[in-house]
């Protein structure tokens, strides 16, 4: 079953090295896995097909591009490299994902790599959302790390949460769990049950005053998107729920806010609430501009030369996709492509643009979350990732699309080699 177009999210997840990028995305591989929350869609793969060894070794998440399933969205992990350098291959991983979710570490703060790819973000208008991590670490800080974002990253991060309790200390203050601001109720994590299950409770009275001055600085900031909504934030002091969630969600797809999480992925707490933020406040294909490129073919079409073509995100337009990643597999070739326009579909052919030959796309593959094997398909929709078999010329950044509407998407300007940071 296909998901809807607006129910997909193509996502990366970013971070400066140690901070918990890894950790996370098994958190949440987890998580998607075996917590199919109602309205969810289950394709068949149930929580005895996880494969432990697999998830321990993080063997899954080196795949260019994972698909789980969360609150009936499709998520797309698309794995952006970890080094910082301005190559093509980290720009290419920016090109074909939609939004971020980037990981601090809350006792490092913001570190030059974090500087990095929120730069890189930037530069491609990614919206993002902050999580951040390693709240149960000794000299952990929310606030300092907090501030740095704004300070170092120049950025804007609204709280959504606080942390109950920082670092791990013997006088009973430890990291146990975290507030939602929206909601106003701590969300205490049962670690037993690895975080599965939480107790939401009322906020701890020694919380109450902070929790209280942090939903002021939320609906302020909320207030501030929008006229009306202000006016009636200075009469009531409140704003409801749903308003909140969409005006955040506005502001975070122009890239003028970044919902801020927290918690501690390798002890469970706080991925959940992540990837609730995934789906609510990162855009889907729709929310972004059409892709665009040249006519490649423009005198046999009796086009302009290098005429200016756009394809938009929908099954009606001629189909289009971007060759990102190629990654050797026992049945081939996978090319790792994002659909930008149109349906691919097993058996069709392409043409590449670049070399002007044509392509058969033999089969159709995606990597699933907690499937002990990819998962083929017959087709897919304008908007998704899918690991195709049976280019024999493409490499990563072709584009391979409808013969009969040639498009060459933008080429990647910058070289394979480092470009200096300095
Ligand atoms: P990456 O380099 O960003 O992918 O970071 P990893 O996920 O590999 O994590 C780096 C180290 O930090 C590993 O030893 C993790 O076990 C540890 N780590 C990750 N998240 C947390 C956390 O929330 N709390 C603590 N205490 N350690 C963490």
């Amino acid at each position: 079953m296909s998901t809807s177009i607006d129910q997909i999210r193509n996502i990366g997840i970013i971070a400066h090295i140690d901070a918990g990028k890894t950790t996370t995305t098994e958190r949440i591989l987890y998580y998607a896995k075996f917590l199919h929350r109602p309205g969810g869609v289950d394709e068949g793969t149930t929580a005895t097909d996880f494969d432990e060894e697999e998830a321990k070794r993080g063997i899954t998440i080196y795949s260019a591009a994972i698909t789980c399933k969360w609150n009936g969205h499709t998520i797309n992990i698309i794995d952006t490299p970890g080094h910082v350098d301005f190559t093509a291959e980290v720009e290419r991983s920016l090109r074909v994902l939609d939004g971020a979710v980037v990981v601090f570490s809350a006792m490092e703060g913001v570190e030059a790599q974090s500087e990095t790819v929120w730069r890189q973000a930037d530069k491609y208008n990614v919206p993002r959302i902050c999580f951040i991590n390693k709240m149960d670490r000794i000299g952990a800080s929310f606030e300092r790390t907090f501030e740095e974002i704004q300070k170092r990253l120049r950025g804007n991060p609204v709280a959504l949460q606080i942390p109950i309790g920082e670092g791990t200390t013997s006088t009973g203050d430890s990291f146990s769990g975290v507030i939602d601001l929206i909601k106003m109720q701590a969300l205490f994590y049962d670690q037993e049950s690895m975080g599965d299950q939480f107790e939401v409770q009322e906020i701890p009275e020694a919380y109450l005053e902070k929790a209280q001055e942090w939903r002021a600085k939320l609906l302020e900031s909320v207030a501030e998107l929008d006229e009306a909504v202000l006016e009636q934030y200075y009469e009531t002091e409140d704003i409801a729920e749903d308003v909140i969630v969409r005006l955040l969600r506005e502001a975070t797809l122009k890239g003028d806010l970044q919902p801020t999480f927290c918690g501690s992925s390798l002890n469970y707490i706080g991925v959940q609430p992540v990837l609730d933020g995934v789906t609510s406040f990162l855009p889907s294909p729709l929310d972004r501009p059409p892709v665009e490129g040249i006519n490649p073919q423009p005198k046999k079409r009796g086009g302009e030369a290098g005429g200016h073509e756009t394809r938009g995100p929908s099954v009606d337009e001629p189909m289009c996709g971007l060759v990102f990643k190629i990654q050797a597999d026992k049945h081939g070739d996978l090319c790792f492509m994002r659909v930008y326009s149109g349906q691919l579909k097993s058996g069709s052919r392409l043409l590449n643009p670049r070399t002007g030959k044509k392509e058969l796309v033999s089969q159709l593959w995606r990597v699933q979350a907690g499937a002990r094997e990819k998962v083929e398909t017959d087709s897919i929709d304008a908007g998704d990732i899918i690991g195709v078999i049976g280019p024999k010329e493409a490499v990563t950044g072709d584009t391979l699309c409808e013969i009969q509407h040639p498009i060459l998407l933008e080429t990647i300007s910058f070289p394979e080699t480092v470009i200096s940071m300095a």
